[in-house]
């Protein structure tokens, strides 16, 4: 690096409404910009969720950061494209649409900040919290309207992704093809998928064969092809065939599929929006309500809370309902508090680590004949109907229940699996996930 260049982090959030935009897309377009007045990009950019439970997010909770090399005298250039490039394509007429941009000038990433980054990605805070760190480092904030975004502005910068992390390769539309159907060919998924999955995850839905690299929104993505490193997903995206023009194409590093959300919490602990891993025994038997969600109760030795499988990850209640009391479990999920509900994981993933024995009662069979017997009324023992044979009251068989499921790891579909949640087939990777509690 020259003598005169130096560090500076730009972290961005906030951007989109349901109806459009993405803040990868701000995120791809004010790289793209930078480089065209020759900005020096260090490494990646960075896509980092944040809290998948925080009730202010529009959809997948992100939020975009990027390192520049740059010169004192570059600064106020990079810092007014930046903040017209938000300016401009974030959709500043929608009410809950409050962008944030941080800039933060100095190589290091301090470790308050590094701490308010997990916090952002696992519990709630204020843009006051953000505020103050801010002011303590030195960083620039910019708030457009309310400037939510602050806060995952800043988080972004701190996440600097050390401990696991994974790569997605955004491509993106033309303007007049937003909103339109995609036009992906199927078949070329297939085979990328089956040539290049594990190392890119997330292709497809094993259960329906479901394309799962497209979203089913208006942003402007065509497709985002998820993997373990950059060659890997280049590769696989020389594979997929667009049936449109693509406007540009961007790879981030990113704390996607990585487990970061998930916070070990003794139940007590449990605060509404919270994602927690949490050990309990099942303490009430799964109940299906209307919708076809399932319901159980886990408890420790702190209190009890309500977990539910809903209905959109479909063959995962599966697995819930044939929990039972006494089966030791870690469940995995976001915590939802609803009025007059009382406080739920919403479950990502459960590891069944031991199964509670369950026995039926059953009618002795006859010693001559081999039918099932009769009871004789309560306490009186049984006789064959047949034969007129007797056995006494303690003579009932104790046969085990087959429980239909094993100790293991289950975890929901990818169509209802959160931008977060380490998919199984990572697990691989990285170290075993056996939380100690
Ligand atoms: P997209 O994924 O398409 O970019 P989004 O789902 O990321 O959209 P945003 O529009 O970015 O949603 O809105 C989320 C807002 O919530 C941002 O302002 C962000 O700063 C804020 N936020 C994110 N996580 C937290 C948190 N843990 N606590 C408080 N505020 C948060």
């Amino acid at each position: 690096m020259s003598e005169k260049k130096r560090i500076l982090h730009v972290g961005i959030d906030d951007t989109d409404s349901k109806k459009g935009m993405c803040t990868t897309y701000v995120g791809a377009v004010v790289k793209g910009e930078l480089e065209k007045i020759g900005v020096k990009i260090v490494g990646l950019p960075k896509l980092v969720r944040l809290n998948p439970a925080c009730p202010f997010k529009t959809r997948g909770n992100c939020s975009v950061a990027m390192t520049l090399e740059v010169s004192d005298e570059e600064i106020p250039m990079v810092k007014k494209i930046v903040l017209e490039k938000v300016g401009e394509l974030a959709e500043l007429k929608v009410e809950t649409t409050n962008p944030g941009v941080v800039f933060y000038k100095n190589k290091e990433i301090p470790p308050e900040v590094r701490a308010f980054s997990k916090k952002v990605v696992r519990e709630i805070v204020k843009i006051e919290d953000a505020e103050k760190i801010a002011d303590e480092i030195g960083a620039d904030l910019h708030k457009f309207k309310v400037g939510r975004g602050i806060i995952g502005a800043l988080a972004a910068i701190g996440n600097v992704l050390e401990e696991d992390r994974t790569f997605e390769l955004i491509a993106y539309r033309t303007p007049e093809n937003r909103g339109r159907p995609r036009k992906i060919d199927a078949e070329s998924v297939l085979a990328m998928n089956s040539k290049i999955f594990p190392e890119t995850f997330d292709n497809l839905d094993p259960s329906t064969g479901e394309i799962r690299i497209t979203p089913h929104t208006p942003c402007p993505i065509l497709y985002g092809i998820r993997g373990e490193s950059v060659s890997s997903v280049e590769s696989a995206q020389k594979i997929v065939k667009a049936g449109e023009p693509i406007e540009r194409m961007v790879i981030y590093m990113t704390n996607q599929g990585t487990d970061e959300h998930l916070r070990k919490a003794k139940i007590s602990e449990i605060k509404p929006f919270w994602s927690v891993s949490v050990k309990g025994k099942v303490s009430s038997s799964p109940k299906i309500i209307p919708g076809g969600h399932v319901i159980f109760n886990i408890s420790d030795e702190t209190g009890k809370i309500d977990c539910a499988a809903y209905e959109p990850t479909r063959q995962f209640r599966d697995v819930a309902k044939n929990l039972a009391e006494g089966d030791v479990v870690i469940a995995h999920g976001g915590v939802k508090e609803k009025p007059e509900i009382p406080l739920t994981i919403n479950l990502e993933k459960i590891e069944i680590l031991a199964l509670e024995p369950k026995f039926l009662k059953r009618n002795p069979k006859c010693s001559k004949c081999s039918k099932r017997m009769k009871s004789e009324g309560r306490m009186k023992g049984y006789s064959c109907v047949k034969c007129g044979i007797k056995a006494p009251q303690n003579s009932v068989e104790t046969v085990p229940v087959d429980r239909r499921i094993d100790v293991g790891k289950y975890e929901v579909p990818p169509r209802a699996r959160r931008h977060l949640a380490r998919p199984l087939v990572r697990e691989y990777r990285v170290k075993p996930q056996t939380l100690e509690f």
